[in-house]
């Protein structure tokens, strides 16, 4: 191979991402377990990026079936420990919503989760997958009658109500089928974290829940009308959270009315939602969940020992910790265009690298979302050119567009390349759009070495099907077709 100098840092980089050492590298915190570079080519449980590419096309999101497994066995397993070693128990739901599909919902089932269903279809989901109904939690701000219907007479677990309206549309549906429906309070702890900050306020000017000091007065009315049961406080701070810190707030805070409620009736349990965050770059830490659960069990069983009252159970709802690093996406990279780029006032340039591939914001809505990072990997090949600054743009008719904001690949990274985008498991697929008439592309499960489809791609033929004045392939198309 050619050998290059010393590669600089970009001062278009931002100030988080340094210059690697050797642009090939994988940093095992953010790819899934089975990631391996084998004669320089990344495979993923057992199979090589372009025997997976070469049988399903790119782009395809990838999920690494022994990883999410694993997580999700490892995550029950840290929660169940730390609530035990404290007296108490814990349930976990996993998120549906970071990424739901039949086989996954089955996966998660196996490893002992519930499963936390925000809508109708992600409720049909589960149920599709065989999951027993009382093993669901059903979310949502804004549920129709004909959710709230289905819902309880399908025999959901734990109905969680974000509304004082939704206390009496539940009531009535549960009497309507002579159930006992549980149900959970969605409150606002004041309390609102991203990442490793937290910030805590009297109130939150948000959509979900209902604000804390309301509870009691809500409470009262679920006890009060037939066919509710109550099960507990059910809050949940934010996305992406590497520490306990705004945990341990949002708990105190919800204990001191969950104290409140006991003198009313029993309150079982107390759900303190998901969030835990991953790796998306080498620039994130978050904790260890062992660690995480532990802080928090500590901390539940400080707060009610403090305020003299018993230990609930206590529900989490992880979704990205779970599923975000099982995942990766395939990409093929096409046009490459170096830009430069002024970074001084006196006119000084840098060149950008944009790197454009077959998929984008249809298929990783984070990025134009809420500006998330992503890193990027060469999965075909090793080489030994030096790192060079990309951004990896994606082909829609958006500019901020933009799968990965920057990460340094090798040089020489040329049209035709694989590219490989780790922790697309979460927020990805199930974000994913048709903006320009992109088909979302497949699912693909990988397991040792064998490879399958868990979700097909959509095709042209998908997405015309919905237009109701389609009616089949133009006249000419027809007319060359019948003609052959
Ligand atoms: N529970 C609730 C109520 C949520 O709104 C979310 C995410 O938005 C989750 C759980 C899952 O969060 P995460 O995937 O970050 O763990």
């Amino acid at each position: 191979m050619a050998s290059y100098p010393n590669a600089s840092a970009n001062p278009l980089a931002p100030e988080w991402l340094a210059v690697p050492g050797d642009a090939n590298s994988l940093a095992p915190e953010l790819w899934s377990r089975t990631v391996a570079r084998v004669d320089g080519e990344l495979t993923v449980g057992g199979v090589r990026a372009s025997e997976l590419a070469a049988r399903y096309g790119t782009p395809i999101y990838v999920v690494d079936e022994a990883h999410a497994r694993e997580r999700a066995a490892e995550v029950l397993a840290a929660f169940t420990a730390a609530f035990e070693r404290v007296g108490s128990s814990a349930k976990v739901y996993y998120a549906g919503k970071a990424f739901l599909s039949i086989e996954v919902a089955r996966w998660m089932d196996a490893a002992g989760l519930n499963i936390d269903v925000c809508s109708g279809g992600e409720l049909a989901v589960a149920l599709a997958a065989g999951v027993e109904p009382a093993r669901l939690g059903f979310h949502g701000n804004n549920k129709s009658l004909a959710e709230i219907d289905r819902a309880v007479s399908a025999g959901v677990g734990a109905i969680i109500i974000d509304s004082l309206q939704e206390i009496e549309r539940v009531a009535e549906a549960a009497s309507r089928h002579g159930r006992t429906q549980r149900v959970r309070l969605r409150v606002n702890s004041g309390v609102h974290a991203h990442t490793h900050a937290f910030l805590a306020t009297a109130h939150e000017d948000q959509k979900f829940g209902i604000g804390l000091t309301d509870a009691p007065a809500a409470v009262a009315r679920i006890r009060e009308l037939g066919g509710l049961e109550f099960l507990g406080l059910h809050c949940h701070i934010g996305s992406q959270i590497f520490g306990s810190d705004g945990f341990a707030e949002s708990a105190a805070r919800l204990l001191a009315v969950h104290r409140e409620l006991l003198a009313g009736g029993a309150v079982p349990e107390l759900n303190l939602g998901g969030g835990f965050g991953i790796a998306y770059t080498t620039a994130d830490d978050p904790s260890p969940i062992g660690e995480l659960a532990s802080r928090i069990a500590e901390t539940v069983a400080s707060g009610c020992s403090e305020l003299g009252i018993p230990l609930p159970v206590v529900a989490f709802e992880p979704g990205r910790s779970i599923i975000g690093t099982a995942g990766l996406t395939l990409y093929s990279a096409g046009t490459i265009k170096d830009v430069p780029v002024s970074y001084q006032d006196d006119g000084e340039t840098a060149v950008r690298r944009y790197v454009s591939v077959d998929g984008g914001m249809s298929d990783n809505a984070r990025p134009a979302l809420y500006g998330a990072d992503y890193s990027v990997r060469i999965a075909g090949r090793v080489t030994d050119a030096p790192p060079a600054l990309v951004r990896i743009a994606g082909k829609h008719c958006e500019s901020g567009d933009i799968v990965v904001e920057a990460d340094y690949l090798p040089a020489d990274v040329e049209a035709g390349d694989l590219l490989a985008v780790p922790a697309t498991g979460a927020y990805c697929w199930s974000l994913a759009s048709n903006y320009n008439y992109v088909g979302r592309p497949a699912v693909i499960a990988v397991r040792d070495g064998v490879s399958r489809v868990i979700v097909r791609g959509e095709t042209e033929a998908d997405l015309l099907a919905r237009d109701a004045a389609y009616s089949g392939p133009p006249t000419g198309d027809r007319e060359v077709e019948g003609a052959k």
